[in-house]
């Protein structure tokens, strides 16, 4: 491609609206445009970034099985209904009626749809399993649209669902899929983690994420310094702390005890003036669930991570409660709830559900509040004061936290962004919308399904997140919009002559290459070179074909070399045919397929 012909609206300055790095490149180097919050145009360049991630995606999918369709952006309300997603699904679903007044959706995901699909063509388990993917525009009316392509309103997404008659052939298909993922980011050449996602209340880890690590991720990841445990934080575990653990001797068991603490609300105040610790307080903290109250207890020293606790409530959600109905269950001011004789329901509001951190478990001689403005009880002992529902993991996790899985390993935290999900869903939509099949005893059953999406431009505005420089980033050359740019430095007409070859000549040898032929100064085609971001350029100068030599550059290593005209053709192939590089190592190639193909 020749850039005079191209359209390639490089920017000078940096936009104001761009916040992270990747954001201001493609912005800049002319790859997108903002139509309005989280809607944008891709540019020719931003399109071949697309492409190409696009194409890597289709190549793995395919070998796998996966069957490629189309459906459509627009969907009757009528199949949201019959799957129970039109009500609760909050405001990221745009909803429109058309001239006859029928209510339609913007797909924020497509499961209704495909569900539909299957259960119309699919009666029986010689006919799974199946996995249909589309890649497509996704609409979400995201609360905080942001960072370019990172978290839009309007997106590109590869998502997929797979249909089995089996959880058995789910997990094996779900294994396939895992690593079809991973063998996909390779391709594009980001450094991934595989992490375990919150799964909703069936828990087990049936939902993983592919996270690329860096800085400015919206997502924090846990993981071991020493085994191979990883979770994001909403799911992320940490080994029970018992007392002894914690650095504190196992006491025996005192009487309870009411003791008049007036004004003291916080942890810190109630814990200095009871000089003891803040692990030692059982910490009470009221939440308004669908049907009634959760009362979640944690130690002191830590907090409560809210997934944890929707799902161990099996509530459709939690939030905070207000001070009035605080003051309804507990009979006192906020700052003096407590475990101990809470009554079982509140009048007007539901069942009352205790629920316990795994760390409250071992306290012995706690303090809590009393129920009681003013008031805290001390000596108090889990199983002899109080008893919750459930002692399970409700827990925060913190830096240097104990691994759950391995002796000694300690968690570290890293941000992330979430560029893939894949999740074993079970038969939520198929039992819903009555997608059945007849096993082979001839039982009609709902068949079990499984989701799998991937944020296409996310993708590719994470991979600048991870390889870029002061002025640009440098594509992984999977991805890049041009593996090669061609620069003629100066205008003299054998400077001009000899770049116009070599591009000829790379041209035949269908190396993708964006010629810089533009009658512009070198700072200029350098400064737009880095916008433009390809992994190698040719510089083609009158000072070097002096010596018959132009220079290749490895934008990523910074290294020149010095080339003779004739070299140039072969060292470019030689260095395109390098296979793609394998940052996660180990990885196998998607030759095996678990579906039954054909
Ligand atoms: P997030 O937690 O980031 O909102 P999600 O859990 O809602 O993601 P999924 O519904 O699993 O995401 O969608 C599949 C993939 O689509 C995600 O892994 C992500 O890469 C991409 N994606 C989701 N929302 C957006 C968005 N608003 N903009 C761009 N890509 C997105
Ligand atoms: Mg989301």
């Amino acid at each position: 491609m020749r850039w005079s012909r191209y359209f390639i609206p490089t920017l000078r300055e940096d936009p104001a609206e761009a916040e992270i790095v990747s954001h201001k490149f493609l912005l800049r180097g002319g790859y997108i445009r903002q139509v309005a919050r989280g809607i944008y145009d891709y540019l020719p360049l931003g399109l071949r970034v697309i492409r190409k991630i696009e194409s890597i995606v289709r190549e793995e999918l395919n070998a796998v099985g996966c069957h490629e369709v189309l459906l459509p952006v627009v969907i009757p309300a009528e199949l949201w209904q019959e799957s129970g997603r039109w009500p609760v699904y909050g405001k990221e679903l745009l909803r429109l009626r058309d001239r006859n007044d029928r209510e339609f959706c913007i797909g924020p995901t497509h499961e209704e749809l495909i569900t539909d699909i299957v259960r119309r063509d699919i009666r029986s388990y010689r006919d799974l399993p199946r996995n249909f993917y589309q890649i497509h525009t996704k609409f979400r009316d995201e609360i905080r649209p942001r960072f370019g392509l990172m978290r839009g309103r309007e997106f590109i997404m590869k998502d997929g669902y797979s249909f089995h008659p089996s959880y058995k052939d789910l997990d094996d298909h779900y294994e396939v899929m895992r690593r079809a993922y991973i063998q996909i980011f390779a391709r594009c050449g980001l450094a991934t983690r595989v992490v375990e996602a919150d799964s909703g209340p069936i828990g087990g880890t049936s939902s993983h994420e592919v996270v690329v690590l860096a800085e400015t991720g919206e997502d924090a990841i846990v993981s071991c310094e020493q085994c191979e445990y990883a979770a994001n934080m909403e799911k992320a575990e940490t080994k029970i702390q018992r007392t002894e653990d914690r650095g504190q001797k196992t006491e025996k068991p005192k009487k309870l005890e009411k003791i008049h603490t007036p004004g003291m609300k916080s942890i810190e105040e109630v814990s200095k003036f009871l000089k003891s610790e803040p692990s030692q307080m059982i910490k009470t903290l009221i939440y308004l669930r669908d049907d009634g109250l959760v009362v979640a207890l944690i130690s002191g020293d830590r907090e409560i991570n809210e997934v944890k606790l929707k799902n161990a409530a099996k509530a459709q959600f939690v939030v905070l409660a207000d001070e009035k109905t605080i003051r309804q269950l507990t009979n006192a001011n906020v700052g003096f709830a407590g475990p101990v004789g809470l009554p079982k329901e509140v009048k007007g509001i539901g069942k009352v559900t205790v629920i316990a951190d795994r760390g409250v478990e071992p306290i012995v001689n706690g303090n809590t509040g009393a129920n009681e403005t003013d008031y805290h009880l001390t000596g108090v002992c889990p199983g002899r004061d109080f008893h919750p529902e459930a002692y399970v993991d409700l827990a925060i996790v913190r830096e240097n936290d104990s691994c759950p899985c391995c002796k000694n390993g300690k968690l570290k935290i890293q941000r992330g962004i979430e560029v893939g999900h894949i999740f074993k869903l079970g038969t939520k939509y198929s039992a819903a919308m009555k997608a059945h099949f007849l096993d082979e005893g001839g039982k009609e059953q709902p068949i079990i399904m499984g989701t799998y999406g991937i944020g296409i431009g996310r993708t590719a505005q994470a991979a600048i997140e991870q390889n870029y420089k002061e002025k640009g980033m440098v594509w992984p050359l999977p991805i890049a919009p041009f593996s090669v740019e061609l620069i003629s430095l100066s205008a003299e007409e054998e400077v001009r002559k000899t770049a116009d070859q070599i591009y000829k000549e790379l041209m035949d040898q269908k190396v993708d290459v964006l010629f810089d032929d533009r009658e512009e100064r070198a700072g200029v085609k350098f400064a737009d070179g880095d916008l433009v971001g390809a992994p190698f350029q040719v510089l083609v100068g009158a000072k070097g074909l002096k010596e018959g030599k132009v220079e290749l550059k490895n934008r990523k290593t910074g290294v020149v070399e010095k080339l003779s005209l004739r070299a140039v053709g072969e060292a470019i192939s030689g260095l395109l045919c390098t296979p793609p590089s394998t940052p996660c190592g180990g990885l196998q190639t998607p030759s095996q397929t678990l579906l039954h193909q054909g």
